[in-house]
């Protein structure tokens, strides 16, 4: 019978052979807790040395294309644990191109289409460098990240929190919409700053005791989208501010010329990084794009019939203004298409604009009506369509509008709804930017005509009728100030029927258009000086108004973030001069958010949301455009 190896102590165990391999184990365990202790006697701090000097070496070793985890860089234990808890393993390309450089200390221009993980290219070197130099709360001030937004400011100290919470660097946010004063107590104290542009160029202005001479590093994330809110000449003061020896990392969803204008103002010796270069599209390649032509007085129709067969959905429709958002946002309210209605514009206080935010984030199915605020960068996770109520201003903004959905692999859905007179034009531009995009048809056979009930409410309340009035002054005007005007053309428009489908009897004196259109050198010289009009019909804001306006941005209880100096887009300007009404009055409607599902009109309530591509509910697929 074969002898059984057995275990020490076994039935049939060698005694002596058993005792040997004891002996061996007992030496090496002891060895190894020897080592054990030494190293817990050495204090902390030398052993954590050890560890940084460990990284650093390796900083020169690092082959990008050999990166695939995070955890082939050569990152702090502490990072790491923070990033594998938030469970953000595998790296995404721009992580992989960019993280290695910025470990070097070599400045970075990277620029990646939306969605692809730019936010924690940045806050991984920015963990890094400090804890490399073993930052502590009295080294001040090390690192500053400026982003266009105050929501997407929030977001990104989210991630730094997640992934950083393992250090023990402070971090805050500086955003404006709170009291200066409080701010101003605390910022001497924080390491890791995450602030919008206008809101840290004041503190540099007023905060007598806030200064940056110890920074390590500047970020600016989503530069393309804080250049064309108009924040050049406040970027240029910032970057004055700071001491020439520092790290700088930018980045961008797209390249234009301001973006490189600032880049050659802010880094040194760059590295470029363009993931997307060759792509064949600027898009994400899980976005299915589609557009349609609709005439005005039909795109309300389209958006209701569009919202009732998408039930189960997570959508968000972007539109030119806020009044447009607040007055849809309204009436849809009232019409309970069946899933829950949010809104979100720049004239919503600060704390509301959170709310809402973090709401839609919660939400399964729900549908967002926006200003572009919402399309800098943001991070809804999970949304399914983008709409595009309005035409947006150019290639760049639609970008930007559709990189809400398809972010990280996920899929996504976004519908460009456009006026036959903005078609040639806009698809001219996508098709330059390499967007490959559908054109797809309207089924008119189901298309719901909700004017009449429209009206009726407008009938019955005269509130939610001047809301109607403003809406019309408010997106003509929008059309009026867009400067591309091969695409935008305010007098092809058909003003009557836009009113009667808005729900008004009649359509509201527009002064501004009035005054265009019997046009004389005397007048010209008028608009030139009060081209931005009041939100009411025919008033116009006089140009010591919009001073006033302008002045009371820079005060504390400013409640929206906006340029000092304008320069940007004329849309967002147009946001900024729209007369100061109940802003926040949206909140009056909270408890019908979620509003049930009822049949207004005679759907079947088995017309359930479809998935199909071309939603052969409402539109015809058309054609498909050869791909760029
Ligand atoms: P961008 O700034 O390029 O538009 P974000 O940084 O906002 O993109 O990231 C988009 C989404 O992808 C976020 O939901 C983020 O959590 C997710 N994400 C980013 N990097 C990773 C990663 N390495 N692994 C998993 N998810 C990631
Ligand atoms: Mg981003």
């Amino acid at each position: 019978m074969e002898k059984s190896r057995g275990t020490f102590g076994g039935p049939s165990a060698d005694p002596v052979r058993n005792f040997e391999r004891w002996k061996k184990n007992y030496a090496k365990r002891k060895d190894r807790l020897r080592q054990q202790r030494q190293k817990q006697k050495r204090p902390a701090w030398e052993v954590e040395k050890e560890g940084i000097a460990r990284l650093q070496q390796s900083y020169s070793q690092i082959n990008a294309n050999e990166v695939v985890r995070f955890s082939d860089f050569p990152l702090s234990k502490k990072t790491l644990k923070g990033l594998q808890e938030a469970q953000y393993r595998m790296v995404t390309e721009i992580q992989r191109q960019t993280i290695g450089l910025a470990l070097q200390g070599k400045d970075v221009l990277g620029a990646a289409k939306t969605g692809s993980g730019k936010t924690l290219a940045f806050i991984v070197p920015a963990l890094e460098i400090l804890y490399r130099q073993q930052w502590t709360p009295m080294d001040g001030l090390g690192v500053l990240i400026i982003s266009p937004t105050r929501e997407l400011a929030y977001q990104t100290f989210e991630v730094l929190r997640k992934v950083g919470k393992n250090h023990e660097f402070s971090a805050g946010l500086i955003i404006g919409g709170k009291d200066l004063k409080q701010e101003s107590e605390r910022i001497h104290n924080i390491n890791i700053l995450i602030c919008t542009p206008g809101r840290l160029l004041q503190h540099m202005d007023e905060t007598s005791y806030f200064h940056a001479c110890n920074l390590q590093m500047l970020i600016l994330d989503e530069a393309d989208r804080i250049l064309d809110m108009g924040f050049a000449d406040t970027m240029n003061a910032i970057i004055e501010n700071l001491p020439e020896t520092r790290q700088t990392l930018l980045f961008s969803a797209t390249q234009t010329k301001s973006v490189k204008d600032l880049a050659r103002l802010s880094l040194k010796d760059p590295e470029y990084i363009w993931v997307h270069e060759k792509a064949k599209f600027s898009t994400p390649a899980t976005l299915e794009q589609n557009y349609v032509v609709c005439e005005l007085h039909q795109k309300i129709n389209m958006l209701y019939s569009f919202l009732r067969s998408h039930l189960n959905k997570k959508s968000i429709v972007f539109f030119a203004s806020c009044k447009e958002v607040q007055y849809l946002f309204r009436v849809f309210c009232r019409l309970r298409p069946g899933l829950p209605i949010l809104a979100l514009h720049g004239k919503q206080q600060q704390m509301k604009r959170m709310e809402v935010y973090t709401d839609f984030v919660r939400k399964k199915s729900a549908v967002l009506f926006a200003t572009d605020l919402a399309a800098r960068g943001l991070d809804f996770p999970a949304v399914n369509w983008v709409i595009q109520f309005d035409c947006p201003e150019d290639a760049n903004t639609y970008i930007h509008r559709v990189g809400r959905t398809a972010r990280y692999k996920e899929g996504g859905e976004a519908l460009l709804v456009l006026l036959s007179s903005e078609e040639k034009g806009m698809m001219q531009q996508l098709s330059q930017k390499k967007v490959p995009i559908n054109n797809i048809k309207i089924n008119p056979e189901k298309l719901v005509d909700i004017q009449k009930k429209m009206q009726s409410f407008l009938a019955q309340d005269q509130e939610l009728k001047e809301r109607a009035q403003r809406c019309f002054v408010s997106y003509l005007r929008s059309v009026y100030l867009m400067k591309n005007k091969e695409v935008f053309d305010v007098f092809k428009l058909p003003i009557a029927e836009y009113a009667l489908s808005l729900g008004l009897a009649v359509a509201p004196r527009v002064r501004f258009l009035q005054k265009l259109q019997k046009k004389t050198p005397e007048n010209e010289a008028l608009f030139s000086e009060t081209a931005v009009l009041g939100g009411d019909e025919d008033i116009a804001l006089s140009s010591k108004d919009s001073e006033t306006e302008d002045d009371a941005s820079q005060t504390q209880t400013e409640t929206e973030e906006e340029p000092i100096a304008v320069k940007g887009s004329e849309a967002e300007r147009l946001q900024f001069f729209e007369e100061g009404d109940s802003d926040d009055d949206d909140a009056k409607d909270l408890d019908v958010l979620t509003v049930k599902r009822r049949n207004v009109f005679g759907l079947e309530p088995g017309e359930k949301a479809r998935t199909g591509k071309y939603l052969p509910c409402l539109f015809l697929h058309v054609y498909r455009k050869p791909q760029i």
